[in-house]
Parts: structure tokens; C-alpha cells; sequence
């Protein structure tokens, strides 16, 4: 099969490589469609804690099952699926009460296994994945808007956790496809405006499209002039980093209201903010932190999305076939050309 192979942080070359054969518990699936996100630029720089090189990344995919392990019962060949990225040991006290993206045992092979992180992805034509990573696809899904289910299912659980009340104004920081994911979930489960704020007008554009209320162009136009134009005062109840940047991270602590909760969904890429964190106690801010999909949340998501209120056209932007996986990861990293979500074709 051909797949992307990344020797080590820096270095990698899209070649032949052996197909992958399933295991008992195991399903072979024909990767049809895999999409880059932000922590795939952290693995190719070496910033991704973690992760087990040399490895074919991509952990947000779909495809169509080609066979499956003797103990699988779930899948038959020709189903379409998505899927996520972490095989929790599930013995753990995090798995066993759902949160295995937080696996005690992470990274510790056999009996745990991050799927484009510690093991083989879905930058490739073939992945052998445990059944428990595995969704059905609806058939008014394609491909390609299946690779979003991941990501939503990250917006989904955060918000979920952090528990969004009728009527909340979310702040949300960064318009790429988390937080464009998080905005719409943020209004499926009740919040009654939502502000989105990021640096890159066509981004904005596209928040308005899918239904944010507020936009705000950061260095173009103040955030707290918009705000309490629009009477926000005393600051949001919720707000949201989405966006990886840790002095962001800080902003969200700094700019909620009293009482108020913070979600932090960006992977940063480990450099730490001064964050204020006298506000925790004295205002009585409570932080939420959430790392990857969990608690089966990417079920979930897909079903929101079956309603028809959720909206994945316009945040996948670009594909190109796997061949062209270094073109594809520039496009992306770099936001050339308008880029939110990069997707390839396998
Ligand atoms: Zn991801
Ligand atoms: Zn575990």
C-alpha cells in the first residue's frame, strides 16, 4: 500500500509500505478520506508529547471496512465507517469510567495504542484499527465530512463536561475547525450567543455562514467594545480556547465573568502561559480541560450532525490525493489559500 512514512520529526516521504493485517479484535479498513489537524504539525516538528516514531500519522479518518478479526461481530466487509484515535488500556481507572483519551497506560504497547500517534494511522490506503475506534458512517455522510466527526466528538464531550446552560454566551477563541465545530455544537446544546474571535477575516466569514452571532477580527477591532455593544456585561459565561495558543489560554481566564467557566480544548504544543490564576479562587472560575474525543462522544456528534443543524461543508476546504501529502501539510500549516481543514483522498 502506499502511506505516508515519517522516519523521524522533520522527515518523511509519502512510499510503499506493507499492508496491515487485523487482529482478533481488529477491522481492516480501506482509508478513503484522512484529514490533517493541528496536532499533526506538532508530531512532524517533534512537538507532540507522545508520540512513537517512525509512524504513519493521521488519526482523523474514514473508509469502508475490508475485513475483520475473528472476534469482531460489529462490522461486516463494505461498511462505511469514522473513526477516533485513542485505544484506551481499558482497565484504567480513566477508561473504566470513559475518559480513555486520558489512559493511564498511555503509550504502553500492546494494551494501549493512540492511533497516528503511537501507532500506524490513516495517512495511508489501509489501517488495522480495534473495533472499539470504530463508527458507522450514516449514508447521507461522505467521506470526507466523516473526517470532522473526530474533531467534533472533542468539541462535543468539552462542552458536554463543562456543562453549557440555556441562554450562555460562549466566547470562543480561534475560527479553524475546532472552534467552528464548538460554536455550532455550543448553540445545538443551548448557549444563546456565541462570539468567535480569530485573526483571519475569511475564517470569520465562515463562522458567520454556520450561525455565529458575533465576530471579532483580532487586531482589527476590540474585543471588549464589541462586547459590551452587545451587552455582555461583566463577561462571557463560557469561554473557549480552540485555537492552541497558550497566551490564549490566559485571555480565556482573563476575560470570563465572575463565577464563570473556561474550556481549554487547543493542544499547545507545550510552552506554558503566565496564566492569572488568582481569579480561580477569588472569582471562582472553574477550568475545564479535555484532550482528544472520550466518552464515546463521537457517536454523539454524528447524530447532531444527522439533524441537519450541524454544518462540516464549509470548514473542509481542501483535498488532494495522498500523493501529495507535503503540498497538503503546507497548504494547511501555512492557512494558504483560506485552508481550515486540509483533507486528503487515499
Ligand atoms: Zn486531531
Ligand atoms: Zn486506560
Amino acid at each position: 500500500m502506499r502511506a505516508v512514512y515519517v522516519e523521524k520529526p522533520h522527515s518523511f516521504e509519502v512510499k510503499d509500505m506493507p499492508d496491515p493485517r487485523p487482529g482478533p479484535d481488529e477491522v481492516l479498513v480501506r482509508v478513503k478520506a484522512c484529514s490533517f489537524c493541528g496536532s499533526d504539525i506538532h508530531l512532524i516538528e517533534g512537538k507532540m508529547p507522545g508520540v512513537v516514531y517512525p509512524l504513519i500519522p493521521g488519526h482523523e479518518w474514514t473508509g469502508e471496512v475490508v475485513s475483520a478479526g475473528e472476534r469482531v461481530d460489529e462490522f461486516a466487509p463494505g461498511d462505511r465507517v469514522a473513526t477516533e484515535s485513542h485505544a484506551g488500556c481499558g482497565r484504567c481507572r480513566n477508561c473504566v469510567r470513559g475518559f480513555y483519551t486520558i489512559c493511564e497506560n498511555y503509550g504502553r504497547r500492546p494494551i494501549h495504542r493512540q492511533v497516528g500517534m503511537t501507532t500506524n494511522g490513516g495517512f495511508s490506503q489501509f489501517c488495522a484499527v480495534p473495533v472499539k475506534l470504530l463508527h458507522r458512517l450514516p449514508d447521507a455522510m461522505s467521506f470526507t465530512a466523516g473526517t470532522l466527526m473526530t474533531t467534533a466528538g472533542t468539541a462535543v464531550v468539552g462542552l458536554e463536561r463543562c456543562g453549557v446552560e440555556t441562554g450562555d454566551r460562549v466566547l470562543v477563541y480561534g475560527a479553524g475547525a475546532v472552534g467552528l465545530l464548538t460554536m455550532q455544537f455550543a448553540r445545538f446544546l443551548g448557549a444563546g450567543e456565541v462570539c468567535i474571535v480569530d485573526t483571519v477575516a475569511s475564517r470569520l466569514e465562515t463562522a458567520k455562514k454556520l450561525g455565529a452571532e458575533i465576530t471579532v477580527h483580532a487586531g482589527v477591532e476590540e474585543l471588549d467594545t464589541v462586547l459590551s455593544e452587545r451587552g455582555w456585561k461583566g463577561g462571557p459565561d463560557l469561554t473557549v480556547e480552540a485555537a492552541g495558543v497558550p497566551a490564549l489560554q490566559a485571555e480565556c481566564i482573563r476575560r470570563v465573568r465572575r463565577g464563570g467557566r473556561v474550556l481549554l480544548l487547543g493542544i499547545t504544543g507545550g510552552e506554558e502561559p503566565p496564566a492569572p490564576l488568582n481569579r480561580l479562587s477569588l472569582d471562582q472560575i472553574t477550568i475545564y480541560g479535555i484532550r482528544g474525543e472520550g466518552d464515546f462522544s463521537v457517536e454523539r456528534a454524528i447524530r447532531a450532525y444527522e439533524s441537519g443543524r450541524i454544518d462540516s461543508a464549509p470548514i473542509n476546504t481542501h483535498t488532494f490525493p495522498l500523493e501529495e501529502f507535503r503540498h497538503g501539510f503546507e497548504v494547511f500549516g501555512g492557512k494558504k489559500d483560506d485552508a481550515i481543514k486540509v483533507v486528503l483522498e487515499c
